[in-house]
């Protein structure tokens, strides 16, 4: 059985998504495309083999060539989306954020329970990534005893200058927010944000670095540095600690080079080369799935409540205060 994507937003990741889907994950193709930017959603119409370019998202996840949505447009769109392919009851895959806000986030839940099953999976591909499988089954296994601390690095080489304080937050450790949470196995209960001297490499309205404290249900503490503008690469790091041992993640080497008497380990230029098989593992997961009529990811709940968390870490970051965190009861169909 192949099941006939449909992809909304045919910018980076669209393009990055489609391109797999049509040629590496086994089950799938892509039918249909459709972008504000008609001369893009063409162009990758034809990338990708020739799909039907649509005028807009609705006619797409309307149409009888899509059995399968993914919303890979801009944020601000992706709860109008998501509750079309709902109320056509659809599948759809819906990129990180699930909605920029908690009251589209909620609506889009409450589409959901009142359709009676999931259809919504969030693009949170860390999950998938093998390096953080391996330090939550050390955690599950009980090898490293009960989690205490867990640590995590994000930094990135450089960003444009539309990048805002705020958008650490809410474009970047969102991923933080959704491993920490998923290791973890429980909610996030507060936030602070301390603000790092800056970097001089950094354009003057953006607070680079940034640090966050978050604390967890039980009383673990997940630290979180990102840094926009490190320069040298793109460098994920988490280091779970627990009372028996620690567990960690090693960036992936595929080459090391030894040159004027020093080795050299390759850092990956950018999140598409160091999530590249998380991505590929996190689409064809979702494509097996829906061939035995399963929706497996991370669910709207997830997409939520990293919203959430979100929203009140820009608190955090105005304020500089520690923000405790609440949530709506969750609906049985996420439990
Ligand atoms: P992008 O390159 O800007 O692509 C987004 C595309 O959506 C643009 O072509 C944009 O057109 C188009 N668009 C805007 N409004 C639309 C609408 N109403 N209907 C259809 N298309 C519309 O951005 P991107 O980097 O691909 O990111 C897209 C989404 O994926 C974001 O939510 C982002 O956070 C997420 N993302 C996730 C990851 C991850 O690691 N999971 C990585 C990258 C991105 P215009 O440019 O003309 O506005």
């Amino acid at each position: 059985m192949t099941i006939r994507v449909g992809i909304i937003g045919t910018g980076f990741i669209g393009l990055d998504h489609g391109n797999k889907l049509v040629n590496v994950i086994n089950g799938s193709t892509v039918t249909a495309v459709t972008d504000v930017n008609k001369t893009r959603a063409a162009e990758v119409a034809a990338l990708l083999g020739g799909a039907k370019v649509f005028d807009n998202g609705h006619d797409l996840i309307n149409s009888d060539l899509v059995d399968a949505v993914l919303v890979c447009s801009i944020g601000e769109t992706h709860a109008e989306y998501t509750l079309a392919a709902i109320a056509a009851g659809k599948p759809v895959m819906c990129e990180k954020p699930l909605a920029p806000t908690t009251p589209e986030c909620e609506a889009i839940l409450a589409a959901e329970v009142a359709h009676g099953k999931r259809l919504v999976i969030v693009g949170f591909m860390r999950r998938y990534d093998p390096g953080y499988k391996e330090v939550k089954a050390t955690l599950d296994g009980g090898k490293i005893g009960a989690a205490l601390i867990m640590h995590n690095v994000h930094r990135n080489a450089t960003v444009p200058e539309s990048f805002t304080s705020f958008m650490t937050m809410t474009d970047s450790m969102i991923h933080e927010i959704d491993t920490t949470r998923w290791m973890l196995g429980e909610e996030i209960t507060s936030v602070q944000v301390a603000p790092p001297k800056r970097t001089s490499k950094a354009f003057p309205h953006l607070q680079d670095p940034q640090f966050a404290l978050f604390g967890m249900e039980s009383g673990v503490l997940s630290t979180s540095e990102f840094f926009a503008n490190c320069q040298y690469g793109y460098d994920v790091r988490c280091e779970l600690v627990g009372e028996l041992g620690t567990s960690s993640l090693v960036n992936p080497v595929v080459a090391s080079s030894t040159i004027a008497g020093q080795d050299a380990d390759m850092v990956p230029p950018d999140w598409r080369v160091r999530f590249g098989p998380a991505y590929t593992a996190e689409l064809q997961a979702w494509i097996t799935g829906l061939g035995k009529g399963e929706i497996v990811g991370p669910s709207a709940w997830d997409g939520y409540a990293a919203t959430r968390v979100t929203e009140f870490g820009v608190q955090a970051v105005k304020t500089g205060q520690r923000v405790e965190i609440d949530y709506i009861e969750k609906p049985a169909l996420y439990r």
